[in-house]
């Protein structure tokens, strides 16, 4: 199976063509066509298995589709840590470089006027840990009402680090008709209840 074949826009494909991939891995070939049908997702897969771009490829060639009016947020990526967080960043400027769209980081130990000032100039991403979030969120700097796709990634990571409390605030704040991709390398019971409350008759995939 080749990239074209799962669907994605030419901007998409130039810049996996940038990146060097040839193939997608198993994740991205069972993932990526359920993301751009616009269901839920509930992915079973470890790092190093190119799952960042199973989420992130699809995600952006939705959002370069729709029009854009104001610059709220439109996804919002949860991690647990941000050294992921910068990561997935990294993977999005990489994947994003042939659309307008543009993202900010809110990740703990950093400036906050530094990320105010990004989310000022408004953007389409948020790439996040919880707690930094939240901090936005309650000094009144970031909304979340036009989010439409959540993908929350290293569920099982966010579990062992207390955050799902956290997360639980967070997605009260999303609206309810979204897109949830949900990513977690193991599968407890915490995650599948967690899945259950996040996600709508999602697909499951896993490798
Ligand atoms: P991840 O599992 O998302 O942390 O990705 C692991 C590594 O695989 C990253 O360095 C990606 O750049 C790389 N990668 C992702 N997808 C592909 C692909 N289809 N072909 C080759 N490398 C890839």
């Amino acid at each position: 199976m080749t990239f074209e074949d799962l669907g994605l826009s030419a901007e998409v494909l130039r810049a996996v063509n940038d990146a060097g991939y040839t193939q997608p891995t198993p994740i991205q070939e069972k993932a990526i066509p359920w993301v751009l049908q616009g269901r839920d997702v509930l992915g079973c897969a470890q790092t190093g298995t190119g799952k960042t771009a199973s989420f992130t490829l699809p995600m952006i060639d939705i959002l370069a589709q729709g029009r854009v009016r104001a610059r709220m947020p439109r996804s919002l990526i949860m991690t647990p840590t941000r050294e992921l967080a910068q990561q997935i960043a990294e993977s999005f400027h990489t994947y994003g470089q042939h659309t307008p769209l543009s993202m900010a980081l809110l990740i703990g130990g950093m400036s906050f006027n530094d990320q105010e000032k990004a989310l000022d100039k408004g953007v389409d991403v948020l790439i996040a840990t919880p707690g930094r979030l939240l901090d936005h969120f309650e000094r009144g700097r970031v909304l979340l009402t036009d989010v439409r796709i959540l993908v929350v990634d290293e569920a099982d990571r966010m579990l062992d680090m207390g955050f799902i409390p956290d997360l639980e605030r967070i997605a009260s704040l999303l609206p309810q008709i979204r897109q949830t991709l949900l990513f977690s390398a193991t599968m407890p019971p915490e995650i599948r209840r967690l899945a259950g409350k996040f996600l709508m008759n999602p697909k499951e995939v896993s490798v």
